[in-house]
């Protein structure tokens, strides 16, 4: 179709080039067909990431691929070439320009991307995940180069499965979804939720080593309620508001059914910063029929429940003997309370009812207790104990005397001196578990909770402290960070090519991990083992939670492999150059 632009000049519009300047015209066709024919020699090879090396490629392989030339001539080993960019990366100031030199080196040179994540990890987590990857999402449309990931919107109703296999990798094994609803602590960001996916996932190649080809980032677009973004002209979602009710899980239907048709039983699907109500309502509808994971849910209690399990071995006693008082009542706590009491369930051979009646949890209407129990969303009526009404936390500690304190309402400074006094008042070692993020929201700060309670607190929290000296003692606090547990856990259900998720896979990887913590770690007061050893940490996870999933029968990678834990590490993921014949 042709039409007149303002110049005069002719347009294209609907297909094809469009000549808006007029220019290209007379030298270039007008209707291309975008086909190229690639392999991978020669100018090809240096632009695909998968098997650049850059000025890694040797004498030979410069030869043998066409490469002559097009390299200067100095000849770089993969450690040099990382030692150069970590050098490059600490000249920034700016987190987000860390950020954006890391995804270009992953669109650059993948392996070198990973090399250098896994070898700096501690100092590259905050980068490529939180928090600097949340300011990444908010500003998603300004920095936005080339596309990372699969884009699913409305507008893709009922074409879903060709969108799926316009994805360039076939044997996919993990996809990380989010919607965007509610990013981080950031809330909605939309279709700009997509650094989410992307960075869960690069964890999960460099923590737990499935390949960067079998992993999928998706976000889905329904459309978005944050008016400065609907206003923004870089802006790069749908310009509308979210889609609810039947339009919303009519698209997540097909999604789901989709990505079964495409990639079989066993693709991981992790969902990723749902809003509360879809996240719980997601999991419990898909976890029959998908394999299916909810980091914030999940995850979450996995870790948590491994801090504590640890945090026992300083204390002494049993599961069944703490009290349990959250404070926040949502995905995380009600996640972590519900973990928690099947856990301890299973010590006491008791029903999980039983167990619930020792964990307490606290919203922001106060003490949760059965006379609320009406006006209560489905996911707290479980913790609806008899109790008379209590309003504030300090009240609900002093009426519950619980052994072990959890935040999770995303609130901070709730966890005062009167609570951690109170804490320390009726408790030998009180647990104290301040997990809100970032650090402006932590219920208390490390040196709060080692100061108040005299240097008595097992203190563990979401956002990373340095370590605390009091009374001329060194304190180190432990981090509750979920990427202890996901990039492992995904990484068994892979190698064991499990079909479903079921809860005592969950079991499996908090004991997993809380049997990492060394003697050495608990001197140092520490409930979760230095993120340092990582890899290692994910092998041991990979390798139990793999055995629950043959112990249960949800296993189909057979036979079953005789040392799991060997086996895990084989198959683990390594970003070192291969030499190309
Ligand atoms: P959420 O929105 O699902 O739940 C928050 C809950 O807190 C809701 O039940 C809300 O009613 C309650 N709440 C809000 N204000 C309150 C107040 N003043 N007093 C008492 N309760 C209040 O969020 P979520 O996913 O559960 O996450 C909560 C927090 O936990 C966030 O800060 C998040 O960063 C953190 N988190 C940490 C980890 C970790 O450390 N590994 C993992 C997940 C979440």
């Amino acid at each position: 179709m042709e039409s007149t632009a303002k110049d005069g000049s002719s347009v294209t519009v609907g297909g094809g080039v469009e000549d808006v300047y007029g220019e290209d015209r007379a030298t270039e066709d007008q209707l291309v067909t975008p086909w190229t024919f690639s392999v991978a020699s020669g100018y090809t090879l240096l632009r695909d990431p998968h098997h650049n090396k850059g000025l890694a490629f040797t004498e030979k392989e410069r030869d043998a691929h066409y490469l002559r030339g097009l390299l200067p001539p100095a000849i770089s080993t993969q450690q040099l070439q990382e030692k150069k960019l970590m050098h490059n990366i600490r000249q920034y100031q700016v987190p987000l320009q860390k950020y954006m030199a890391l995804t270009e080196l992953q669109e650059r040179n993948e392996r070198l991307f990973y090399k250098l994540l896994i070898d700096n990890v501690e100092e590259l987590l905050p980068i490529v995940y939180t928090p600097t990857v949340g300011e990444a999402c908010q500003k998603f449309g300004s920095i936005f180069r080339r596309p990372q990931g699969l884009y699913i919107s409305l507008k893709e109703k009922g074409k879903i499965l060709e969108v799926l296999k316009n994805w360039p990798k076939k044997s996919i094994q993990v996809i990380v979804v989010t919607d965007g609803e509610r990013i981080l602590g950031l809330g909605d960001l939309g279709c700009q939720g997509m650094g989410i996916p992307v960075g869960k996932l690069a964890l999960y190649t460099a923590l737990g080593g499935v390949r960067p080809s079998a992993c999928l980032p998706i976000t889905i677009d329904v459309g978005t309620n944050n008016e400065k973004l609907l206003n923004n002209e870089f802006y790069i979602g749908l310009r509308q508001q979210r889609a609810r009710g039947q339009e919303y899980s009519e698209l997540l239907q097909e999604f789901m059914t989709a990505v079964k048709q495409n990639y079989g039983e066993k693709v991981l699907i992790q969902f990723e910063d749902f809003a509360n109500h879809n996240a719980f309502e997601l999991l419990s509808k898909y976890r029959a029929t998908h394999l299916v994971f909810n980091d914030d849910i999940q995850g979450t209690a996995s870790v948590v429940l491994a801090g504590v399990v640890a945090a026992l071995k300083l204390l002494g006693g049993s599961l069944a003997d703490q009290t349990f008082l959250f404070l926040g009542a949502g995905e995380a706590g009600t996640g972590i309370a519900e973990l928690i009491a099947l856990e301890m369930s299973k010590r006491i051979n008791a029903p999980v009812e039983e167990a619930r009646k020792k964990i307490w949890l606290v919203d922001s209407k106060g003490l949760i207790v059965r006379s609320r129990k009406n006006s209560l969303q489905h996911f707290k009526q479980p913790w609806a104990h008899e109790h008379e009404p209590v309003n504030t936390l300090l009240e609900a500690v002093q009426a519950i005397k619980p052994t072990v304190l959890i935040g999770s309402s995303g609130v901070g400074r709730t966890f005062t001196k009167e609570v951690v006094e109170a804490m320390a008042s009726f408790n030998e070692k009180p647990i104290i578990m301040a997990l809100s993020n970032p650090t402006t929201q932590s219920e208390c700060t490390a040196e709060e909770a080692y100061t108040w309670s005299e240097g008595r607190a097992i203190f563990a929290s979401g956002s990373p402290f340095d370590p605390v000296e009091y009374d001329g003692k060194i304190f180190v606090p432990g981090q509750a960070n979920n990427a202890y547990i996901f990039p492992g856990f995904g990484f068994g259900l892979v190698i064991a090519g499990a079909i479903r998720v079921h809860d005592d896979m969950l079991l499996a990887a908090s004991e997993a991990l809380a049997e990492q913590v060394s003697e050495e770690n608990y001197e140092k007061g520490l409930i979760y083992p230095p993120f340092s050893n990582i890899r290692n940490i994910s092998a041991h996870i990979a390798a139990k939670v793999a055995a629950k999933a043959y112990e249960l029968g949800l296993a189909t990678h057979l036979p079953q492999p005789a040392d799991l834990l060997k086996y895990a590490e084989s198959c683990m993921y390594s970003p070192v150059y291969r030499s190309f014949r």
